[in-house]
């Protein structure tokens, strides 16, 4: 059997600015398979951006920002293919392809259709559903970013995981079609992370407006932190475990959120503490905030010093997208003519 080659790919969209689901679902593990030395490929999905933005200042602006908060964060473009995707126009001829032999049902199922649709009041304008083709067929483009650079892990955030294996189901079929031209990519791990948003809603997201962004200042963070919701009772644990699995999801999602980051950024022993804390219904809102934003401000500050680096400036950003789209070109023009 062949060996696997170990390619990855995974993209972001230039929505906003990126958040810490962004980093803990997604950032973290491109920074871990970087170093380990795969062949990885980091896009910003410009594309798929389109069925949010509408002011084509934000969304250059964006697209640059988002790539220096890469680079602030650790992505290296001389060690990862970093790249835009419309620099990348073969995707879009693949996406075409897949549509082709992709089902509208299995569409309709899409976890980002359903959540936006669901949205849409019941008493729809006279054109009836007002969602995008673009939007209906997101999985239909992200299989074909996937399968372009021939993709065998795509690391994303528990949100995704659906459309990669949507993305793996439409390889199969195409194979099955016409032959092994594609290939198939593994599935996402079953713990993949999703971090609740700030409003307490069951995902942080750049186009929701409850982010705590990696860009924050401190006061900033102050405000966003001492903002989340705590009114609410805490509600009993009835558990032993300090496993942030088990533990986070018995209480109301805006203290749910706090421990989640508080696990993710403090020593182990500040989250056990303030686990205490809670399971001994002491009043502890206040300190939770106020230490919270203190680990959140210490891991954003080197982060903002990156960013705003001599070496990471618009211009810097331009010339690695240049240097990198030509790297991963013969690879996606290999796929499209195979
Ligand atoms: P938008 O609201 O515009 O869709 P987003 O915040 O959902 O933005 P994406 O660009 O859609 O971000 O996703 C980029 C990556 O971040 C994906 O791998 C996604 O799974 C991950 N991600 C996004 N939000 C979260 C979250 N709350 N928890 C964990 N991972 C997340
Ligand atoms: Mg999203």
């Amino acid at each position: 059997m062949q060996e696997k080659r170990g390619i990855i790919l995974s993209g972001i969209r230039p929505t906003g600015r990126l958040h810490y689901g962004n980093y803990f679902g997604a950032i973290a593990k491109f920074i871990e398979l970087q170093e380990q030395g795969h062949c990885c490929y980091y896009f910003i999905a410009d594309y798929h951006a389109l069925t949010t933005i509408t002011d084509r200042q934000d969304y250059l602006r964006q697209t640059i920002d988002m790539l220096r908060t890469y680079v602030a964060c650790g992505l290296d473009p001389a060690k990862s293919v970093i790249y835009r995707q419309s620099d990348l126009p073969c995707t879009a001829e693949l996406s075409l392809l897949l549509g082709m032999i992709t089902n509208i049902g299995h569409l309709e199922r899409g976890t980002t259709y359903k959540d936006k649709m669901g949205k849409i009041p019941a008493t729809k304008g006279p054109e009836g559903n007002p969602l995008s083709y673009g939007l209906l067929g997101y999985p239909v483009l992200m299989a074909a970013d996937i399968l372009i650079v021939r993709a065998d892990k795509v690391p994303v955030g528990d949100d995704q995981r659906q459309h990669v294996e949507m993305a793996i189901d439409i390889a199969q079929k195409f194979n099955y079609r016409f032959g092994e031209v594609l290939n198939v990519p593994e599935a996402v791990s079953r713990n993949a992370l999703r971090l609740p948003g700030l409003d307490g809603s069951a995902k942080m997201g750049k186009s929701d407006n409850n982010t705590l962004d990696l860009l924050d200042d401190p006061k900033t963070v102050l405000q966003k932190i001492k903002g989340v919701q705590t009114t609410t009772d805490p509600l009993p644990l009835d558990t032993d475990s300090d496993d942030p699995e088990v533990v986070i999801p018995k209480m109301p999602p805006s203290l749910g959120v706090l421990y989640r980051l508080l696990s993710l950024l403090a020593p182990i022993e500040v989250y056990q503490d303030f686990l205490g804390k809670y399971r001994r219904g002491e009043k502890f809102y206040g300190m939770l905030k106020t230490t919270l934003a203190e680990h959140v401000s210490k891991f954003n500050a080197p982060i903002i010093e990156r960013f705003n680096a001599p070496g990471n400036d618009d211009q810097s950003v331009r010339d690695f997208l240049r240097a990198n789209v030509a790297k991963v070109t013969p690879v996606a023009l290999d796929t499209v003519e195979s």
